[in-house]
């Protein structure tokens, strides 16, 4: 391994996007005594509350980005809607982890999914879709109930609509290009958090389960209660996706578990994802340290999950009455409590989430939400 490829302790990691996720990466960062620098359109963002620089400038401005990178010694990403432009302009002065082609397949719904199917990886039938006419076509193949998701910026079920009929696409704009899938009827929704180092090795998390709300996530459970054969075979797909991504960094898997215990895969984050911030307490390393020590090429931690753990997000509506009560959450010892330092509490803004630790998962499920709960009374 050359030094160039190798950043210890000491170096300077700049990371495109700068909210909650780049914020926990910043902790993991200082913790191990490597400098932070971040970038984004916004002035005193989550992530540069914490970062030694801040950088508030359009992604888009190639100066901004070009000095950026000259300060650094490896960019990383907390956001993958970065434009492929912006990535070859830091690419040109620093090294970049995970590359620009990976960010270019998650980006990007309908590229992600024929990536996904060309690797052999199992995901529910889907079809480009851009007019009238394909929408109709795509529906008489993949049948109703289904789903249409635009190719970009779609998250938090954001830009999603169900098709329950077929008569349901008359009404339908179909402004941006999209992606139709078939309705998966799942029993569970489970992700996997893998990390790949520079040699290719990987290192998954345990499989969690995701509970959501209105489409945003609103609980994470680790262990995931699934079969020891799901579990292997979700850790494996996860481990199959990021060799054949040839990521150098850390992937977030979302999968969809049926009743006859088949996994498909739904979505990819080539970052830390929500449904690993139990891993912050809950295991010997968090998703934030392992992307970093992927990054800068050191060797992986141990993925090993401490004690049974259960998330639970705090959306800015449990400010609708005034400040949560914090010191009714704090009365539960089990309990961590993570806020983002963000202002203007909107309803569905993620501004912190709480993690339960306990000798059981049903304890620590039954902790967390009466935790959250307090929060309000
Ligand atoms: P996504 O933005 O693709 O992660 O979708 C957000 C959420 O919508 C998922 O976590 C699922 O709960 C739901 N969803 C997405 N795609 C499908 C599908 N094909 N079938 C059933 N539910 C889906």
């Amino acid at each position: 391994m050359t030094p160039a490829r190798l950043f210890p302790p000491g170096s300077t990691v700049g990371v495109m996007g700068s909210g909650q996720l780049g914020r926990m990466l910043a902790i993991a960062a200082r913790r191990m005594g490597y400098r932070i620098h971040v970038f984004s359109p916004e002035k005193g963002t989550p992530a540069g509350q914490l970062a030694d620089l801040e950088i508030a400038a359009p992604y888009e401005d190639q100066a901004a980005v070009t000095a950026f990178a000259k300060g650094i010694d490896v960019l990383t990403f907390e956001f993958e809607n970065i434009p492929a432009a912006s990535v070859e302009w830091a690419a040109a002065h620093c090294v970049v982890r995970p590359a620009g082609s990976v960010l270019d397949i998650c980006q990007h719904r309908l590229r992600e999914k024929q990536f996904l199917a060309g690797a052999g990886i199992p995901v529910a039938p889907f079809a480009p879709v851009s007019t009238s006419a394909e929408l109709a076509t795509a529906l008489a193949a993949i049948g109703t109930p289904a789903v249409l998701k635009t190719a970009s910026f779609g998250y938090d079920g954001k830009g999603q609509l169900k098709i329950n009929s077929p008569a349901d696409a008359d009404a339908v704009d179909l402004a941006t290009p999209s992606v139709l899938e078939r309705f998966i009827p799942f029993s569970k929704e489970i992700s996997v958090i893998v990390a790949r180092g520079l040699g290719g090795e990987t290192a998954t998390f345990p499989v969690c389960e995701n509970i959501h709300r209105h489409h945003i996530l609103d609980l994470t459970i680790a262990p995931a209660r699934i079969d020891p054969e799901v579990e292997q075979a979700a850790r494996a797909l996860a481990s199959a996706i990021a060799d054949r991504l040839d990521l150098v960094g850390l992937l977030a898997v979302e999968m969809f578990l049926l009743s006859d215990n088949t996994l498909l895969v739904n979505e990819l984050a080539p970052r830390p994802h929500n449904s690993g911030h139990y891993t912050f307490d809950a295991c010997v390393t968090s998703q934030f340290e392992q992307q970093l020590r992927a990054i800068c090429g050191l060797s992986l931690g141990s993925t090993d999950l401490l004690r049974p753990a259960a998330m639970a997000n705090l959306l800015g509506d449990l400010w609708s009455q005034g400040e949560p009560n914090w010191p009714a959450a704090a009365a539960f010892p089990g309990v961590k409590i993570h806020l983002y330092g963000k202002t203007g509490p909107r309803s569905g803004r993620k501004m912190g989430h709480l993690t339960a630790l306990a000798p059981t998962l049903d304890l620590a499920i039954s902790e967390v939400r009466a935790a959250r709960n307090s929060l309000t009374r």
